[in-house]
């Protein structure tokens, strides 16, 4: 048996993580939210003193949106649509006809005007542009989501819906090229505060087709993306638990987000993957929250 699937029985065993059925969806107990719960607080005490403003998406987005963010060029393999019954009684007939014969019943389902959110940032970007110029000491703000991506997988790291916590910069180059800088360090101490071993490395994202692979080449070549990486099922192949993005002005331009003086803004995002940080602290740790080391018990605030 591999450490994926033998790490996932365990979780399953432990009644950590829920099986339903399909790779990569899961119920959570209350213990392991509990955990994500003090890790978010964690997290804070990190942030306290940045005065981001706090903002909460549902894990749907305007499907306009998602169109305009550039998502489909680079990973359309990834992407989750909402679709929804439309039709009249004869094609619920049809319908209940399918399913009462084991036929595909989706095929007469039609898109909604929702996306299932990829990234917990790519709702603020248009959000913001909305309200005009950025202040002169831009914009920073505090995100989490439910995100979907469509990656099934026996190892309980890669899931299709899982939980990103996001702080976003918006200004200058330099304010947010600061920002990422920070957050980096900030990382590196937060997880040694929990007792986690990371390595920091430039990122490679599954950047889809012959066209990802020049994305591919210009995200490492300009260090556009960083991760913090933790082994979780594999120590040979460690995994993302954060990330530090920096998307020039992509988002700027696209959304017609300035700065105070006019310039297109440019923009950073650091995500922090609370599940696999979650299954990174049960790995190491061990399955039992009472048993974790004192020094780890205490950075989460649980009671000696
Ligand atoms: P990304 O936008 O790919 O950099 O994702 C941000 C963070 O979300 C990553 O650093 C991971 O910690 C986490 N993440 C990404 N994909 C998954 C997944 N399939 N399952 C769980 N966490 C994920
Ligand atoms: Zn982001």
């Amino acid at each position: 048996m591999d450490m994926q699937t033998s790490l996932l029985d365990r979780l399953f065993e432990s009644g950590l993580l829920i099986d339903m059925g399909v790779e990569g969806l899961y119920g959570r107990s209350g213990e392991f939210e509990d955990v994500i719960r003090r890790f978010e607080a964690l997290i804070e005490t990190f942030a306290t003193g940045d005065a981001a403003e706090a903002i909460s998406f549902p894990p749907g987005m305007n499907k306009a949106h998602f169109e305009g963010s550039g998502y489909l060029k680079s990973f359309p393999q990834l992407a989750g649509t909402v679709h929804s019954f439309c039709g009249n009684e004869l094609d619920h007939m049809n319908l209940l006809q399918c399913l009462e014969t084991g036929q595909d019943w989706t095929k007469g389902q039609e898109a909604t005007d929702i996306v299932l959110t990829p990234a917990a940032c790519y709702p603020l970007y248009p959000t913001v542009a909305k309200r005009g110029p950025l202040p002169v000491k831009g914009g920073l703000f505090a995100l989490q989501s439910y995100c979907f991506r469509h990656e099934p997988s026996n190892d309980p790291a890669r899931m299709q819906l899982f939980r990103m916590r996001e702080f976003v910069r918006m200004g200058t180059p330099e304010q947010v090229v600061a920002f990422r800088g920070e957050w980096m360090e900030r990382g590196k101490k937060l997880m040694a505060k929990v007792g986690l071993p990371v390595e920091i490395d430039v990122a490679n994202d599954p950047f889809f087709g012959r066209a990802g692979r020049m994305m591919k080449n210009n995200q490492r070549d300009q260090n556009l993306k960083f991760e913090l990486l933790i082994p979780i099922t594999s120590v040979a192949k460690p995994t993302a638990c954060m990330s530090f993005n920096y998307h020039q002005d992509h988002f700027g331009k696209t959304w017609e987000l300035t700065t105070s003086d006019g310039e297109v803004a440019h923009t950073a995002c650091v995500g922090f993957g609370l599940e696999r940080i979650a299954l990174a602290l049960f790995h190491h740790h061990g399955l039992r929250v009472a048993d974790w080391p004192t020094a780890v018990r205490e950075a989460l605030g649980y009671s000696a």
